[in-house]
């Protein structure tokens, strides 16, 4: 299990299980957020903030939706463009405590370019 929130505490969420590795990638959006990727089953995840608490934008060809807290401007987790359709996202493991994601692997995804992992 993992914890993550914002810097001011008004996005959280909860990953039910050790994610098997994370993933950093070089795309246009992650290169500047610095954000470290756990990726995850919607069912395993709980969010907790309010709708009103985030900004979402939509990147590129507008399928993902990067979720950021209003308040402190960190960038917490990504989900698909229509939540609703639950599926694919990603936890920004920053957001977790250095303990928590300590010793876990760090893959390489070049989003910027070929769209595979690199290692
Ligand atoms: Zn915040």
């Amino acid at each position: 299990m993992m914890d993550g929130q914002c810097h001011c505490g008004a996005v959280r969420w909860t990953l039910s299980i050790e994610p098997d590795w994370l993933t950093r990638c070089n795309c246009s959006y992650c290169r500047r957020a610095q954000a470290l990727w756990a990726h995850a089953d919607r069912a395993r995840v709980t969010l907790d903030y309010r709708a009103d608490s985030v900004v979402r934008y939509l990147q590129g060809d507008q399928t993902l939706a990067f979720i950021s807290c209003k308040r402190c401007g960190c960038t917490t987790h990504w989900e698909g463009a229509d939540p609703a359709a639950g599926g694919r996202m990603a936890l920004n493991a920053h957001m977790a405590e250095p303990s928590a994601i300590e010793g876990l692997r760090i893959r390489h995804f070049d989003g910027a370019d070929s769209w595979e992992f690199l290692d």
